[in-house]
């Protein structure tokens, strides 16, 4: 029998691989696709010369989670945050822009500057107790009560119906209505201001980070410290059944909560097999991705100092499009994510050239190729974008989820973020990522939700080290 078998290679499997294998466990990662890293991958799907993220693409969790600072990310690649973390068009040439300093983000906000302040200045002072507090389960107590409330009033103040409060102009509304839509959801709603408020204060601290070389570099930097650390990362091994897998003492989960009742049936507990059905997927996401003549030529200059764009106007017309998507339908404009990595990283397209990513929202399961809308809305706030295409590369939400059985109907959070599924993942306990004895749930679907941070995995391997193999915790350093 071996020590631990892991399923899934995405970052919070790998990130349980790395825990495990320095702990100086016996521990094998069977991933289902020939390249490990799930939803941070980076693959060739235009021309000759351009380099894709084929899901996440900007990474302000790759400085400010505590398993990555831990692992030392920042010392193993090399990651650039822009000036301007992130922009939001809001008409032919107007638009607004968060930049990393939040006094030039207030100053550019005219009468809602010292809104912005009030809302980020406090939790920009205290940003490392704020993540440690959402990074971690809500129970017994928030890690940090006094942090927790404070942003608990300002998701109040700006996720409460008829929100965000006390705000004069249309652009402080527009730059939190593109930051909150990350969590394709109804716009006001507590659940997309929550997460969307973190992202908004991390813009202001570490920034928006891009990796160089793409969200690949994350994934095998983890991949070779964990195969260093003796781990057998065995590629196209997909686990269809228990009996597939190698007996282990522990054997951990980067799936969906659907595929961990699925293969591990009675293993696991009733109570977290009945919350694993009552689970709820979300709304999804189709990626568009461009090979470029050059730049995007936005109309208003300053988006192009943006690595991270939210096309979709004003928070009117955003919650607009979301309300749509909610609904069951495609907006004709949608609601459009939209990363500009060139501005940082050279090595993605060949000389004088640019890799362009987006992905709009769209309702679960969608299959409908969204190339127009997406170009329709860049020649919004670009006009001319469309001169600028060399190739375009289209990945449905169905094709997300062929890519990646993780992402059901496209859902690229695996699992929607309501107010119960922030709380509940998938159960509402002080350990939720013991799904059964000796097994464990350590992805997007559990504590503390998507992004590319390897919290669970970090979780879920520390639990099984202190009740399974009654080892400490190991250093992670590099
Ligand atoms: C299009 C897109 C854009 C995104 N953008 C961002 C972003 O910019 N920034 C950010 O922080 N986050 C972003 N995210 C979210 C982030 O990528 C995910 O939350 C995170 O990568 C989840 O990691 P994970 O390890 O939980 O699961 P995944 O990354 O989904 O990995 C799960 C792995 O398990 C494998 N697997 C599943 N079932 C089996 C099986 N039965 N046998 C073997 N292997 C199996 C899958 O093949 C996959 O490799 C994005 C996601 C997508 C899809």
């Amino acid at each position: 029998m071996i020590d631990a078998v892991v399923v899934g290679a995405g970052v919070n499997g790998l990130a349980a691989a790395v825990v495990l294998a320095r702990a100086g466990l016996d521990v094998e990662v069977w991933e289902a696709n020939a390249t490990p890293g799930g939803g941070a991958r980076t693959l060739p799907l235009t021309e000759p010369g351009f380099v894709h993220d084929w899901g996440s693409a900007v990474h302000p969790m790759a400085l400010a989670s505590p398993f990555f600072r831990a692992f030392g990310l920042a010392d193993r690649i090399e990651l650039t945050a822009p000036d301007a973390s992130y922009a939001q068009p809001i008409d032919a040439d107007r638009a607004a822009v968060a930049w990393r300093d939040l006094s030039r983000t207030a100053d550019g906000l005219g009468p809602d500057g010292k809104a912005w302040r009030n809302v980020f200045a406090p939790l920009v002072e205290h940003s490392d107790q704020l993540i440690e507090t959402v990074m971690a389960p809500m129970l017994p107590l928030p890690a940090h009560p006094f942090v927790a409330a404070r942003l608990g009033l300002r998701i109040a103040r700006t996720g409460l119906p008829r929100a965000p409060w006390g705000f004069a102009g249309e652009a402080a509304p527009a730059l939190l209505a593109g930051v909150f839509a990350h969590s394709i959801s109804k716009l006001p709603s507590l659940a997309a201001a929550a997460p969307g408020l973190v992202l908004a204060t991390l813009a202001h601290t570490v920034g928006w980070p891009i990796p160089h070389g793409g969200s690949q570099a994350i994934t095998d930097a983890m991949v070779a410290d964990a195969r260093a650390h003796g781990a057998r990362i065995l590629l196209d091994r997909r686990a269809l059944s228990f009996d597939d897998l190698p007996p282990a003492r522990a054997v951990f989960f980067d799936t969906s909560p659907r595929s961990l009742v699925a293969l591990a049936g009675d293993r696991v507990a009733s109570r977290y097999r009945r919350a694993a059905t009552r689970y709820r997927y979300g709304d999804a996401a189709t990626k568009v991705d461009f090979a470029l003549r050059g730049p995007v030529p936005w109309a208003a200059g300053e988006v192009s100092h943006a690595g991270t764009v939210h096309l979709g106007g004003t928070w009117r017309e955003v919650a607009a499009a979301e309300a749509e998507v909610a609904a069951g339908r495609h907006a004709s404009r949608p609601y459009v994510l939209v990363s500009q990595p060139g501005i940082v990283d050279a090595s993605r397209a060949p000389e004088g050239k640019q890799a362009l990513w987006t992905y709009a929202h769209v309702p679960a399961g969608s299959d409908v190729d969204v190339r127009e809308s997406v170009i329709a809305q860049l020649e919004r706030f670009a006009p001319g974008f469309r001169d600028q295409v060399i190739a375009s590369s289209v990945t449905t939400a169905r094709d997300l989820e062929r890519g990646d059985a993780n992402l059901i109907g496209g859902d690229i959070a695996t699992g929607q973020v309501s107010l119960r599924q922030l709380v509940a993942r998938p159960v509402l306990s002080r350990a939720p990522w013991r799904a059964g004895r000796g097994i464990y749930l350590c992805s997007a679907a559990t504590v503390p939700g998507p992004g590319v941070h390897g919290m669970g995995g970090f979780h879920a391997a520390r639990l099984a080290l202190s009740e399974v193999f009654g080892r400490p915790a190991p250093d992670l350093t590099p």
